[in-house]
């Protein structure tokens, strides 16, 4: 994630060469609004979040026909973060013998699952904001988020396959670096990381499903109602320009400190410094570049 986070941010023209324009999407939005008012659907009085009838595309030759490539690139993610899984259980059941022993693997999992939130919340923020079609690796990836803002319902026509497997492109670097970097005798450390890489790609789904007039399932609906993964409601509030905040979209459960707290803003002004680049937040708000 720190190769993906360098590289978006730093392997950039300073003052932009990025494919969204500098004003505030909100007249994109609100334009649409006029010519097909009936495409616009409000969740709340923030977030006015358009949806069309057919799918539209910020990258040529994108579709949303999955391929066998795409179910290769997702099959290869999750044969790999099962091979981790397998081999750190093989070392931590011998540990097993009581309930008490399971507390630290249940440990393992919760913390994974917030932490991976806070990921998911740095990441999106990150293809917001910065890095173009030119970025390595990435650069699909951050035009489609930022493409995503102008068509969201775009996201919905997707299948599983078809939605996630741009991440796998980081994710499975990222999953085969563990068994290099960890070592078997941590085995909770291994689990975490890999759940954490896991949570990353699924996060993308649940992205969908929060874009989704009608759930998939009725699971799906109470998971998204009882807040154990991203509600449509949470992930409406970031569909506003000039998409500032509500980052996070595997739970949504560290959006409101991160948002109290200023803290992309702090990260904005942090990167600036550093490589002189400005985020798109700040291109459509110039408010938000002193925002405390
Ligand atoms: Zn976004
Ligand atoms: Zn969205």
């Amino acid at each position: 994630m720190c190769v993906w986070l360098m590289a978006v941010l730093l392997l950039q023209s300073p003052v932009g060469a990025l494919r969204r324009p500098a004003q505030p999407l909100l007249r994109s939005v609100a334009s649409r609004k006029l010519c097909c008012s009936s495409q616009i659907e409000a969740t709340t009085e923030r977030t006015k979040v358009p949806i069309g009838s057919a799918p539209e595309f910020a990258i040529a030759g994108d579709s949303t026909v999955e391929t066998p490539y795409q179910r290769a690139v997702v099959g290869v993610h999750f044969l790999i973060s099962a091979l981790n899984l397998y081999s750190a259980g093989t070392h931590l059941l011998p540990t097993l013998a009581s309930a008490l022993d399971f507390i630290p693997l249940v440990l393992t999992v919760l913390l994974s699952t917030v932490l991976g939130d806070l990921g998911t919340g740095i990441f999106h923020w990150s293809v917001d904001n910065y890095g173009d079609i030119k970025t390595p690796v990435f650069g699909a990836v951050c035009v489609a988020f930022q493409g995503h803002h102008d068509t969201p319902w775009t996201i919905t026509f997707r299948s599983f396959c078809n939605n996630v497997f741009k991440i796998a492109y980081g994710t499975i670097p990222a999953l085969l670096l563990l068994p290099v970097l960890i070592n078997d005798s941590a085995p909770l450390v291994k689990i975490f990381f890999t759940l954490f890489i896991n949570w990353w790609l699924i996060s993308q789904e649940f992205h969908k499903w929060a874009h989704m007039r009608t759930p998939p399932s009725p699971v799906v609906k109470f998971l998204q109602d009882s807040g154990v993964i991203l509600s449509r409601r949470e992930h409406g509030l970031h569909h506003t320009s000039p998409f500032e905040g509500h980052y996070c979209i595997l739970t949504g459960i560290c959006n409101p400190i991160l948002d109290k707290t200023k803290f992309f803003r702090h990260l904005e002004r942090l990167v600036f410094k550093i490589t002189g680049n400005e985020s798109n937040t700040w291109k459509a708000d110039a408010t938000l570049r002193s925002a405390r």
